[in-house]
């Protein structure tokens, strides 16, 4: 990333809200279920899956964990009734996991018992380090119970490789990335290589256990190096997915679509997508150009 994307990126929070959303828009489906569903009708429509994610995070009150848990089992009526191919991804902060581990766990208990009743599968998002031990807690008692709910593990994360070791034994199903937060190195990888080879490294070590594998990323070389691995194992088509998310590099999506792969966009939605959106233009190389357009734009 060059010093000027650098500089920008760390002055992102300056930048009037209206300009990151107008930049960020490409990240985010919108703000109703109406948006978010038309965008999976889309994706589907391509040949890729979806996985739903109601934007928000952090909740101090109950009240806003209680309506996100509602919304949750409005979208699987809808799923079903408009026969889309796309299921939830969840964040647990979201559902009060910073209020209390109970009420949260109580929560996903709701969710996945109505994504199962529809027929449909939850996926625990991993947030920063302070919820991994609750976030991998409260994934084993869920799946235990009823068994359509999958995890995510950050290739960042030096605990990763263990962490593996402690999944239930019953349909294992774990969604790799880099991971997005900022750790300490006391208990991170911190150089772009390293975090590659841990990815690689956890990767393999799901396909040897048979580990359902969401393949998360847009780093060509990762892809590359995961079909091949996919390949060398001779992992079914229905063991594995690659996983994208929504705004970036379409090419690549339609490179692995084309390749015979199944691929699954994340798919945000919803009225707080402001944290959201600082996370991905963060990461977005090209960051410094979109703001500086859209700021120009709007003068
Ligand atoms: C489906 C999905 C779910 C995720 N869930 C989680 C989660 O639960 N917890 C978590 O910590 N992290 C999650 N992440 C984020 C992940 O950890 C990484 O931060 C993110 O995917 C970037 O890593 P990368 O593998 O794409 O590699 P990078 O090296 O970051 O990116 C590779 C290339 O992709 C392009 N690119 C990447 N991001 C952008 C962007 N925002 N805009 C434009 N171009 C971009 C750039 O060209 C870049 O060079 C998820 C990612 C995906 C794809």
């Amino acid at each position: 990333m060059s010093v000027f994307n650098r500089l920008l990126t760390a002055s992102l929070p300056l930048v009037p809200k209206a300009i990151v959303g107008r930049v960020a828009s490409r990240y985010v489906a919108g703000e109703t279920l109406d948006q978010a569903l038309a965008v999976v009708r889309k994706l589907n429509a391509q040949g890729a899956m979806a996985t739903l994610d109601l934007l928000g995070e952090e909740v101090k009150e109950r009240p806003p964990a209680l309506a996100a848990v509602e919304e949750y089992l409005r979208l699987f009526a809808a799923l079903e009734r408009e026969k889309l191919d796309s299921n939830v991804s969840i964040k647990l902060t979201l559902l009060g996991l910073k209020i209390d581990e109970g009420f949260c766990r109580d929560n996903v208990d709701r969710i996945a018992a109505a994504a199962k009743a529809h027929g449909n599968f939850v996926r625990i998002d991993m947030e920063d380090s302070s919820c991994t031990d609750a976030t991998l807690r409260i994934y084993r008692e869920m799946q235990e119970r009823h068994g359509n709910l999958g995890v995510v593990l950050q290739a960042y994360m030096r605990r990763t490789l263990a962490d593996l070791d402690t999944l239930p034994r019953e349909s294992p199903s774990v969604r790799i990335c880099k991971g997005i937060y900022v750790e300490p190195r006391e208990i991170a990888w911190k150089g772009y290589e390293t975090v590659r080879a841990n990815y690689l490294h956890a990767l393999e070590k799901m396909i040897a256990r048979g580990i359902y594998a969401a393949i998360a990323t847009h780093d060509e070389y990762l892809a590359c190096t995961a079909a091949a691995m996919v390949e060398k194992h001779g992992l079914p088509r229905d063991r594995y997915e690659f996983q994208m998310l929504l705004g970036v590099d379409e090419q690549l999506r339609r490179i692995l679509l084309a390749a015979g792969h199944r691929l699954r966009v994340y798919v945000p939605y919803g009225r707080d997508w402001y944290p959201y959106s600082i996370r991905r233009l963060r990461e977005n190389p090209e960051v410094a150009r979109h703001v500086l357009r859209a700021m120009l734009k709007r003068g």
